[in-house]
């Protein structure tokens, strides 16, 4: 009825003493845009109702006060009971919105209280819309959450568990509820992880064995989410992993297996080559063919070199002091005989050392050195660093001032067989292995392999190797960390 009233005010009708129960609900229950805050109260339509109720009340106060006599007064009482009336209503509506306010218990009202009345409606029933909302998209990423087959864990920046997941449990024990709050590298104890852990989010990825079930592999990655948390989400990645390893062996005993027919075939053709009365034709087919079997052998032994390589890193404590100034002069010297018009630069610190395993520096050392020479043309200038640097690791490097490499081959380089001329690369001998072996045995020795080049300047490759892994022989017996 007040609705109604608000709709169509009548002036001069007198207000009610005490209206009854009010319908506020009949504006309330405007529909509202779905999704959208509902519309701005109608405050000027009920205080224009307001003050026509006003003039109407007055108005009645000075016809009876003129028919009466007491024209002074009547008005008077008149506004008088209009204030009465809206510090009454006011009174309602503020003890209504100090209950819990709902449409059902609203007083009843008019004008101005009436409107506000409306507009708490509206705003509540809007909350009580919004939080069904956000409770049923919350349950249902719950419920999609618990169906993800990837562990997930949120962190917050002391590492503590803030959320998990119910495939956090089965794949890296880390119970959603029990272990909330708790420090992860409290749970996860694997040095791996723990150093996984520490570096900052977004860095890499780890492949571990799963805490939970032997013989399962999962693959680690840290995001940075939101401020200062972090989502971890652990993968299992066993299939990938037997695969990766089954191809590996499958490699690796192919190129075991061919070893032994390529030997026989060499020793057959060194024989024959001895015959002098062999045509020169002969002589010739024959020589194409020991070539062809050399570099099949050489092939052969990079690719069991590289099954080696591949997958595992050295333990922390595994390895030797390898003097790698040594290996650059021995190299210097039988590479200096094969193309003694290329120019070697060796700058190298005779005291420096990595520890790690000789066969595979020595294979670094090797790749990249024979590269600069087989690439970068005849009479090419080839310097060669072995130094330590600020942070108190080392670097290998090798740069050269041949024809350089496009920058779109740069990320691929060290791919297995990738090449940037493909031809030019079989001509000279190459395999199109060199470089992904460089890249493992760094890899292997906790570095990294960078390349830079330009074309028409040159090529500078540098392998980067930790501080963990080098020294430095200061004096007969004492060793300190390199830098
Ligand atoms: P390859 O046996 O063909 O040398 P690598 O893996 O060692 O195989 O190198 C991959 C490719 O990178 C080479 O085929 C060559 O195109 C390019 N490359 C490597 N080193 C150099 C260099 N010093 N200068 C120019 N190109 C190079």
């Amino acid at each position: 009825m007040i609705a109604a009233m608000a709709a169509a005010p009548t002036p001069a009708a007198p207000p009610p003493p005490a209206a009854p129960p009010a319908a506020p609900a009949g504006t309330a229950d405007r529909p509202a845009q779905p999704g959208a805050r509902p519309g701005r109260l109608p405050l000027l339509h009920s205080a224009r109702v307001e003050l026509q109720c006003l003039l109407g009340i007055l108005l009645v106060g000075f016809v009876l006060g003129w028919i009466t006599g007491m024209i002074a007064v009547l008005p008077l009482v008149a506004a008088l009971g209009y204030c009465v009336w809206l510090i009454w209503r006011m009174n309602a509506v503020v003890a209504w919105l100090q209950s819990k306010p709902k449409v059902a218990t609203a007083p009843p009202s008019f004008g101005v209280t009436d409107a506000l009345i409306s507009g708490v409606c509206r705003e509540t029933k809007y909350s009580a819309k919004q939080k069904d909302r956000y409770k049923n998209a919350l349950k249902q990423f719950n419920s999609l959450a618990a169906e993800l087959p990837d562990a997930t864990i949120v962190i917050n920046q002391h590492r503590q568990i803030r959320w998990s997941n119910p495939a956090a449990l089965s794949l890296l024990a880390v119970h959603p509820e029990r272990d909330r709050g708790q420090r992860i590298d409290n749970l996860l104890r694997d040095p791996a992880i723990q150093a996984f852990l520490s570096e900052p989010t977004g860095m890499s990825d780890l492949e571990v064995q799963s805490p939970t079930v032997p013989g399962r592999t999962l693959s680690l990655r840290m995001s940075p989410a939101g401020r200062d948390m972090a989502v971890i989400v652990a993968r299992d990645v066993t299939q990938r992993a037997r695969i990766r390893e089954m191809r590996r062996g499958f490699v690796a005993d192919v190129s075991h297996e061919l070893r032994t027919p390529l030997t026989v075939i060499s020793g057959y053709l060194e024989m024959l080559r001895e015959d002098a009365n062999l045509p020169h034709d002969v002589q010739k087919a024959l020589g194409q063919i020991d070539q062809q079997s050399e570099r099949m052998r050489h092939l052969v032994d990079h690719l069991l070199e590289l099954s080696k390589l591949e997958g595992n890193t050295l333990a922390d404590n595994e390895g030797e002091p390898v003097y790698l100034a040594s290996v650059i002069g021995t190299l210097c010297k039988s590479l200096q005989v094969d193309v003694p018009e290329h120019e070697f630069v060796v700058d190298a610190n005779s005291d420096l050392y990595v520890l790690g395993a000789p066969q595979e520096l020595y294979s670094l050392c090797e790749n990249l050195m024979a590269n600069a020479v087989r690439h970068a043309g005849a009479g090419a200038r080839v310097e060669i660093s072995w130094q330590s640097t600020p942070d108190g690791g080392a670097q290998f490097s090798v740069r050269d001032n041949g024809p350089g490499i496009e920058a779109h081959h740069l990320p691929r380089l060290s791919e297995r067989f990738y090449r940037v001329d493909r031809g030019r690369s079989r001509n000279s001998g190459g395999t199109g292995l060199g470089l992904a072996i460089v890249k493992h045995v760094a890899h292997r020795h906790g570095g990294g392999l960078t390349i830079e080049s330009t074309p028409g300047i040159g090529s500078w490759f540098k392998v980067q190797l930790p501080p963990a892994r080098c020294h430095e022989r200061r004096d007969e017996g004492h060793i300190s960390a390199a830098g």
